[in-house]
C-alpha cells in the first residue's frame, strides 16, 4: 500500500515537544498552518492537539522552535509505507 493510500492515522508522522525545554514562545504555533498545534492554557506551552493535521514528512516548524523543544521521527519510518 502507498503513502497516498494510507490512511492517515496509520502513519505515526507528527511532531512531539519537550514540555521541560518550551518556553512557550508561540512560534510552533504561528508558524503552522495546518492546525496541528495549540495553546494549553493550564501548562502555559504549545501542544500537538491535532498530530495527524501534520502533513506527512513536513518537519518544517522544528528548526523553528528556540527552545529545541519539537522533535519529529526519523524519516526512515516512512519508507514501509511506500
Ligand atoms: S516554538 Fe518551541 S518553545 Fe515556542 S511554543 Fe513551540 S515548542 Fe514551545
Ligand atoms: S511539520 Fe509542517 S505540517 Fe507538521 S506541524 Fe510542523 S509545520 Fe505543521
Amino acid at each position: 500500500m502507498g503513502i497516498k493510500d494510507t490512511p492517515r492515522e496509520k502513519i505515526p508522522w507528527y511532531p512531539t515537544i519537550h514540555e521541560d525545554k518550551c518556553t512557550g514562545c508561540r512560534t510552533c504555533i504561528d508558524f503552522c498552518s495546518h492546525g496541528t498545534y495549540s495553546w494549553d492554557e493550564e501548562k502555559n506551552i504549545a501542544v500537538v492537539a491535532n498530530p495527524y493535521n501534520c502533513v506527512v514528512g513536513c518537519s518544517n516548524c522544528r528548526p523553528q522552535c528556540p527552545g529545541e523543544a519539537i522533535e519529529f521521527p526519523p524519516l526512515s519510518i516512512l519508507k514501509q509505507f511506500q
